[in-house]
């Protein structure tokens, strides 16, 4: 059975048509569906303008979720991981952290199951790709941090792709998911208030630009240097950082979107001065801010590397030279560490024991 996170205006429009009723029911349909507390039952969304006989026919044939929430994990900060069971198999993680300002909250979602881009310090690749998610899958999982966000008393306002897998892999999902969690009369998220992560797959980056949707971009890069970036980022022998950083440029170009340099901090790896000062030449003349991440730590990599998370001194230093060189940086904040939410650490458990290290 279908849900409703499945459709999109059009295909409603196109399904109602061929069961005989009037496709502009589906705009209200969905629009009642949407704006309903937590995503509603399917009872909530049938309205007294649907006739009966489209009403007995919804009932029949349509639900209004595939998923559910089976385990719920706070941490002491606050943030909470989510892991979400769908009714097509299988199980993701996603994240709801609280902001900085009283009363919103921000979200992050995950487009695959598992994920095959191997990035040896993060978790969430450690059982390979399961399987891409459908749309609706991924609209669902921002129906249920809003949900969760409103039970806390805050609005979610803000969603990063930067759950389990790679989103420029589920792309035309992922670019069909936003336009329903951001367009107006659906989710109302709002374009501005998403960013989709990539580990660098530059053939995403350019088709991300040209859907015209106007999102962020957020490019985790992680070394400044092929040769470092290729030991941690398997990917980087596919696309190199010159071709990376060009695609990034494009996309500011084209959309005025300044992209996000996400760099996880790893000790004796990519975090010396040499490659402080090498990441800001990257970055010369381009407008692009760095989130600079401590690692959090998920045990030995695929490659049965251990890693650590670099002294606090050092990572102050590689953000001292950037600023230097007037690159805007920041620390990302590492939120949800004790449930195992923070970045990198995602995976399918149903124990506090799931992210993207971006
Ligand atoms: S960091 Fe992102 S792209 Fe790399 S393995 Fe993890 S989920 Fe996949």
């Amino acid at each position: 059975m279908r849900a409703l996170t499945d459709y999109d205006v059009e295909s409603l429009e196109i399904e109602l048509g061929a069961w005989g009723f009037k496709p502009t029911h589906a705009r209200n349909l969905l629009q009642s569906f949407y704006a309903a507390p937590g995503g509603s039952e399917i009872e909530q969304v049938l309205g007294r303008n649907l006739g009966l006989a489209l009403q007995a026919k919804l009932r029949e044939s349509v639900c209004a979720r595939q998923s559910k929430v089976d385990h719920r994990h706070e941490s002491t900060d606050g943030t909470i991981k989510l892991l979400i069971g769908l009714n097509r198999g299988g199980a993701v993680e996603t994240v709801l952290m609280p902001w900085y300002h009283p009363g919103r909250a921000a979200g992050c979602v995950s487009s695959q199951i598992g994920c095959a881009m191997g990035c040896d310090f993060c978790a969430s690749t450690r059982r390979g790709l399961e399987r891409d998610l459908e749309a609706g899958e991924i609209v669902e999982q921002f129906l249920h941090l809003r949900q969760c966000a409103a039970e806390k008393g805050r609005r979610l306002t803000s969603l990063v792709f930067m759950g389990m897998g790679e989103p420029m892999h589920n792309l035309d999902n992922v670019i069909a998911a936003i336009r329903r969690i951001a367009g107006p009369g659906l989710g109302m998220l709002g374009w501005k208030h998403i960013t989709v992560s990539t580990v660098g797959i530059v053939p995403g980056i350019e088709r991300l630009m040209d859907a015209d949707l106007n999102v962020h971009l957020a490019i985790s890069l992680h070394a400044p240097d092929d040769a470092t970036r290729q030991k941690i980022v398997p990917t980087g022998k596919r696309w190199k950082v010159a071709d990376i950083m060009a695609a990034g440029r494009r996309f500011e170009a084209k959309t005025g979107r300044i992209p996000t340099i996400e760099y996880t901090l790893l000790a004796g790896v990519n975090d010396s001065e040499e490659q402080a000062v090498l990441l800001a030449d990257l970055l010369e003349g381009f407008r692009a801010h760095v989130n600079l991440i401590p690692y959090n730590s998920i045990g030995p990599g695929l490659s049965g590397a251990v890693y650590r998370k670099p002294e606090e001194a050092r990572m102050n230093r590689f953000l001292e030279i950037l600023r230097a060189r007037r690159v805007v940086a920041h620390f990302r904040r590492t939120r949800g560490d004790d449930v195992n939410a923070a970045c990198g650490q995602l995976r399918e458990m149903t124990q506090v024991s799931i992210l993207h290290q971006t």
